[in-house]
């Protein structure tokens, strides 16, 4: 579903709309920013859950199966803190994707007031989502999922149960790239152990029978290879959609551009920080990005 997302965007977008301010409710008092940023999605919140049990069961087999019957102790150790380190840092990226507010326009703000506030010349178009309410920036589109419209949204992605835009997309991008490495990580290893398997006595190398270490270790290898290649492909296609500073539906809708063209390296840092620096591959550190106001409306 991660990479086919074309499903989501059967809404009317980029439609000028007759503003109608009167129908819209102001805000609610009680704001949201407070609170926590949790899609309530029944898909979503089950693909989330079954990528920490995917997680979960290769980290099994890497250690019980693979590196604590092995006798090599160094080897054990190196790979066991190597393994748990990317792992750990795949789930983090992925509760900090699920859990930041992805770049949500405010509900309902599409009032008189507003729209006064923002001091339209003559001529100049904005638009109003229709569903929320609210006045679209410029790049923002509506998710039906979200039920908000999203600041450069890229898709709805179900695996981490939360739209990628603008103020997550860091994230999404480390939790492909670290899943992408323990999955590679954890082929090599089985690999290795086949060999080892092998050589030595399949009663020896394992501390399970020799039938359920088989199968515990292709499963591993076909989950391994299956992840490796989905989450390598959608690397490559978030950081080439970064460089080029289009978004995965303007890709797909083959939108205009309306946006100042910059160099790939600063396109990179808007997203992931500035200066360039180690933090960059850390899921903890926020990325402080010099935001482009976002009530630019085209005239
Ligand atoms: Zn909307
Ligand atoms: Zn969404």
């Amino acid at each position: 579903m991660m990479i086919t997302p074309v499903h989501r965007f059967r809404d009317i977008e980029r439609k000028p709309e007759y503003l109608q301010p009167d129908k819209c409710v102001p805000p609610p008092r009680y704001s949201s920013s407070g609170t926590m940023w949790f899609i309530r999605d029944g898909c979503g919140i089950a693909c989330a859950v079954i990528t920490w049990l995917l997680v979960f069961y290769a980290d099994f087999v890497v250690i019980l199966v693979m590196l604590l019957p092995s006798r090599d102790y160094i080897y054990s150790v190196i790979n066991g803190i190597v393994f748990n380190t990317l792992a750990f840092l795949a789930l983090a990226s992925h509760l900090r994707a699920m859990l930041t507010d992805p770049g949500a326009v405010p509900k309902g703000n599409a009032t008189k007031e507003f729209i006064e506030s923002l001091q339209l010349k003559p001529g100049q178009v904005v638009y109003k989502c229709p569903k929320c309410c609210s006045i679209k920036p410029d790049r923002a589109h509506h998710c039906s999922v979200c039920k908000r419209c999203i600041r450069k949204m890229d898709h709805h992605c179900p695996w981490v149960n939360n739209c990628v835009g603008e103020n997550n997309q860091k994230y999404f991008v480390l939790f492909t790239m670290y899943i992408a490495l323990i999955s590679l990580h954890a082929l090599i290893m089985v690999g290795f152990h086949f060999l080892y398997c092998l050589e030595e006595d399949w009663t020896k190398c394992s501390s399970f029978s020799p039938p359920t270490t088989v199968i515990l270790l292709i499963l591993l290898c076909f989950e391994a290879l299956l992840f490796l290649i989905f989450t390598s492909v959608m690397f490559g296609t978030q950081v080439h959609s970064i460089c080029t500073d289009e978004t995965g539906i303007e890709q797909l809708k083959k939108e205009e551009r309306r946006w100042a063209k910059k160099t790939k390296w600063m396109n990179m840092k808007a997203v992931f920080g500035h200066p360039f620096s180690i933090v960059w591959l850390s899921p903890f550190a926020t990325p402080d990005q010099g935001k482009a106001d976002p009530y630019q409306y085209v005239v």
